[in-house]
């Protein structure tokens, strides 16, 4: 029997007010209570103007979902203006922090290098990591998919003690799929897991869990559930409470199913 358990994260980008946000949190609360989701392992990741408003109503009405970061500054403290430290997520309840998501790396100039130092300096201070990797469409049509996935996982990896690689959820999102509806077909969710579970085998993170990102909805949720993946990584379907709750229903009954 499986003790596994999935991950599901709602990634809620620039979007939603602190109002919004506390009204989406309190709608899933009231969903989860009707009907939890046991075998699903719950974050959200708000904008960070949003975190104290929404880590008070997970808190005052006991809701099942952890707070995650949507990014975070690899420094400690000083002259970064506009950036936010690791001690200062923490102290609102963070407790897991998307590193390298594909927006940040295309948009924003995040390098593999910073990539690695974030990762670096968020398991240093004992917190967990979505390490977000992934092609995007010209890699994909050039057939240099895995290639390129593999050399991600392993520039970031790579400088991680045994005991800080345990702190790591590897997320795929190939940036083709990321809010443009087309999520990855089954195949090449199968195909990706695998490549990605032998880098992540010879890295000593055979146990870790891998997310799949891009389009998810609960329909194909419960058909890539089943690929290899442990769960998702979710944006647009994840800005309503009926549809993000829908899709941790599909990986629950899943779970449930391999019990
Ligand atoms: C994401 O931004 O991580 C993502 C997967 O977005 P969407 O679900 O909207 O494709």
């Amino acid at each position: 029997m499986s003790e596994r358990r999935a991950l599901v994260v709602g990634n809620w980008k620039m979007n939603l007010d602190f109002v919004e946000a506390v009204h989406l949190t309190q709608q899933m609360g009231v969903l989860l209570r009707h009907e939890p989701a046991g075998y699903v392992d719950v974050l959200v990741a708000p904008p960070f103007v949003d975190l104290r408003s929404v880590a008070s109503v997970l808190e005052s009405e006991r809701i099942p979902v952890g707070l995650c970061a949507q990014h975070v500054n690899d420094h400690e403290s000083g002259a970064h203006t506009g950036e936010t430290s690791i001690s200062m997520l923490t102290r609102l309840g963070v407790a897991t922090f998307l590193v390298g998501h594909s927006e940040r790396r295309t948009h924003y100039g995040m390098s593999d290098d910073v990539v690695g130092a974030t990762l670096l300096a968020v398991v240093r201070a004992a917190q967990r990591a979505i390490l977000c990797v992934g092609e995007d469409l010209e890699v994909r049509e050039a057939g240099e998919h895995g290639e390129f996935v593999t050399d991600q996982l392993e520039s970031a990896i790579r400088a991680l003690s045994p005991a800080q690689r345990e702190l790591v959820t590897v997320a795929y999102e190939p940036l083709w799929a990321i809010g443009t509806g087309r999520s990855a077909t089954d195949e090449e969710v199968r195909e990706m897991a695998q490549v990605m579970r032998e880098v992540l085998s010879r890295l000593d993170m055979s146990d870790g869990r891998l997310l799949y990102g891009g389009s998810i909805n609960a329909e194909n949720a419960s058909e890539l559930i089943g690929q290899g993946v442990d769960g998702f990584l979710v944006g647009g379907a994840s800005l309503k409470a009926e549809s993000f709750v829908a899709i941790l229903r599909a990986v629950d009954d899943c779970y449930a199913e391999l019990r």
